[in-house]
């Protein structure tokens, strides 16, 4: 099942090199915890001759400053394209690489290829507008690609994820040095391979593997870097903005970590309820920002959901992401062990282990999917991320009581209502301090609606219109007339 691995290099204005320390690090497999094989490290010296290259293709009259802005779509349309047709390889890289049951991975490319498609229409739609200024002048405003996007991404959606960051940086004219995650680097460099066949300018596109605190970090602190955009935890994207401020103030989009509560009151149809929260939290090996975490029960249907959730949670299919499973590793054995570690902590916090709780097989980073139940607010599992298959179902009576405790978080990435009554779901709408809120549905996010967070989920919004602004200056001409 293995699929051959054709890119291990950086890859930096058009070519894949080495590292100029000569250095490189395994990637592993997560269904088996073995190498799969070594890829180059980049760090800061690297990062720098990436910076150079993309600045390089950023410079007026350059090749990708010059092109037509409805060129530059094309050739993002031409890239979706050439994602759609080595969908089966990629999808099988990155479930090599990541773990993901392949089904899933091919739902993330599908979302790769709309989020490229979504943004190349915006290519030749960005525009300012005319002012009827006072004085004499003519005042016309004009939306300026940034320059140089620096992008750190995560490893739960790698596809995904490179497809939301080129996306909004291409559109705008942007040059882009993107780090992946050190857990998942393969799907990207052939991605950055694709840009090249898709006829893009050397330069424009470069990926640099590496490590958060050595290439990431010469990313964010980099004074020729004029915007960085990042998703992972909150605690690094802390660091990503100390980072920019304390070098030239590049512009910077955060989308970080969450905790986020489904709220389900007793008038819904119930296994459509539990099935929809179940999947909430369990889709991706719960390794999503957005997972709803946090499942509240109306006290009046509290103990037939958890009997219907925990059984939900003991037929979820777990195994070789290769076969036809619901659920395969975590990323990694950090991740594993992070989560392991939680899951001791709501044992011993006195939360109901209903079922799970326990590593699956002996091999790869497997584990069961988990069920808590009576779970309080104080619990460290009810207030931490735990991004692994745990599901915390906690009891409440009213909508003023639930939306209390759906606000008592430092998170704010999303929300969810499952209800028939308009009035509650409006209600829980308007009051909720999340950037999104599902109403009877939860987890779907699209390339045409921003997404983001509130609080310390981040800083601006992905996707959607809203997106391509992060990537964008601002600049007004004002032009002396003649009196007529
Ligand atoms: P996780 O803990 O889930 O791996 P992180 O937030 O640590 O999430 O990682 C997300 C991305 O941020 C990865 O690409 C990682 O290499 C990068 N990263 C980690 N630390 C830093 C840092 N200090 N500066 C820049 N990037 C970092």
């Amino acid at each position: 099942m293995a699929p051959e691995i054709k890119f291990t290099k950086l890859f930096i204005n058009g070519q894949f090199v080495d590292s100029q320390s000569g250095k490189t690090f395994p990637v592993v497999n997560p269904s088996t915890g073995k190498v799969i094989c070594q890829v180059s490290e980049g760090d800061k010296a690297d990062i720098d001759l990436a910076v150079e290259a993309a600045n390089e293709a950023f410079k007026l009259g350059s090749t990708w400053r010059t092109m037509d802005a409805s060129a530059r779509g094309r050739l993002m349309e031409k890239l979706a394209g050439l994602i759609e047709r080595d969908m089966h390889y990629l999808a099988q890289l990155e479930t090599y690489n990541n773990g993901k049951p392949l089904k899933d991975a091919v739902f993330d490319i599908y979302g790769a290829i709309y989020a490229l498609k979504y943004y190349a229409g915006w290519a030749d739609k960005i525009h300012g507008q005319s002012i009827p200024a006072d004085g004499n002048v003519f005042v016309v405003t004009r939306k300026e690609p940034v320059g140089v996007a620096g992008q750190i991404i995560p490893w739960n959606f790698p596809i995904l994820m490179v497809a939301w960051k080129w996306g909004p940086a291409l559109a705008t004219g942007c040059t882009v040095v993107m780090k992946p995650a050190e857990q998942t680097p393969l799907t990207a460099l052939y991605m950055a391979h694709l840009t090249i066949e898709a006829g893009f300018p050397p330069g424009v596109i470069n990926v640099v593997n590496g490590f958060g605190a050595t290439a990431g970090a010469a990313l964010a602190s980099h004074e020729h870097v004029q915007k960085i955009a990042f998703t992972g935890s909150t605690a690094v994207g802390k660091l990503i903005m100390e980072a920019a401020a304390k070098s030239n103030l590049k512009r910077v989009s955060l989308e970080l970590g969450g905790k986020s509560p489904i709220v389900v009151f007793p008038d819904v149809d119930l296994d459509k309820a539990v099935q929809t929260c179940h999947a909430a939290v369990f889709a991706n090996m719960g390794q999503c920002c957005c997972a709803g975490t946090r499942t509240f029960v109306h006290e009046s249907i509290y103990d037939q959901f958890v009997e219907k959730a925990t059984e939900l949670a003991r037929k979820r299919k777990l195994g070789d992401p290769f076969g036809e499973v619901d659920q395969g590793p975590q990323v990694s054995e950090l991740q594993f062990n992070r989560i392991m570690a939680l899951i001791e902590a709501g044992k011993k916090e006195g939360a109901g282990l209903k079922v799970g709780g326990q590593r699956h097989g002996s091999e790869g980073y497997f584990i069961e999917p988990t069920v808590f139940v009576d779970v309080q607010d104080d619990m460290r599992i009810a207030k931490e991320e735990i991004f692994g298959p745990v599901q915390q179902i906690m009891k409440f009576s009213t909508m003023e009581e639930v939306i209390k405790r759906a606000n008592d978080t430092h998170y704010g990435l999303a929300a969810g209502i499952l209800t028939n009554d308009i009035n509650k779901a409006l209600t829980f709408s308007q009051a909720v301090n999340a950037g999104t809120v599902w109403v009877n549905c939860f987890l779907h996010v699209t390339a045409q609606a921003p997404f983001g967070g509130f609080k310390q989920s981040g800083i601006g919004r992905e996707m959607g219109e809203e997106g391509i602004h992060s990537y964008l200056e601002m600049k007004t001409v004002t032009i002396s007339m003649s009196k007529f």
